[in-house]
């Protein structure tokens, strides 16, 4: 898709609804990554998050980009239990805010607004690039898609791949210290499917 192509909210109906597909298809792979590393949610919770945000948005579809994003970060604010619901909520919700009421965006616009939302991740937990977290996966992605939305996926999934060596200093892995290493990040893999679905949305 070029950069002066326009994403409107059908765009963004249509990769949510693959993000949800993707977490379904691969809950039990996300779950196996945080039993060795965490407390064995992570694919039931994005699991319960994406059904929700589905049920939702089919119900009443929001008219622009901006207001998905809003009422998708929402619903798994409110239907994750876990620390990835109210990051990849605040994530959806503020790159929403970001994009504001325009009825479709660019490629480039995205990559602006989704930074922002990643940085507010940053800010809510804490953490930084090399923390083994969602966000060496999602601070890669924000900005190879000022490029392109192929560019964004290879860089979500060499960032997410790139976690396994690193010892988690954020969230519950980090109580693991050295025992973390070895293994792919639970939340960082999660984001490298959203970001592939993004990127299979726009194909
Ligand atoms: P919980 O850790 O509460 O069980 P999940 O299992 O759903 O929640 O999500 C775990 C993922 O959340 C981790 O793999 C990591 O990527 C992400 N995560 C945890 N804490 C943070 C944080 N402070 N900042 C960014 N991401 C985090
Ligand atoms: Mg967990």
């Amino acid at each position: 898709m070029s950069g002066t192509n326009e994403l409107d909210a059908a765009f963004f109906l249509r990769w949510l609804s693959v993000a949800a597909a993707a977490v379904d298809r691969e809950a039990d792979r996300l779950t196996e990554l945080d039993s060795a590393i965490g407390d064995a949610d992570h694919g039931a919770n994005l699991r319960r998050g994406f059904a929700a945000v589905t049920d939702t948005l089919g119900k009443e579809p929001p008219a622009t980009p901006g207001a998905v994003l809003v009422a998708a970060g929402r619903q798994l604010i409110s239907t994750v239990g876990g620390a990835s619901g109210p990051l990849y909520g605040t994530l959806l919700r503020r790159t929403g805010k970001a994009l504001g009421d325009a009825p479709s965006v660019t490629r480039e616009e995205l990559a602006a607004a989704l930074t922002a939302g990643v940085a507010a991740v940053g800010q809510l937990g804490g953490a930084r690039v090399g923390d083994k977290t969602m966000l060496d996966a999602l601070v890669p992605a924000a900005e190879g898609l000022g490029e392109s939305f192929a560019a964004a996926r290879e860089a979500a999934e060499r960032g997410a791949l790139a976690t396994v060596p690193l010892r988690a200093r954020k969230g519950r892995a980090s109580y693991l210290g050295e025992r973390s290493v070895g293994h792919q990040d639970p939340g960082a893999t999660s984001s490298a499917l959203l970001v592939d679905a993004l990127a299979e949305a726009a194909a």
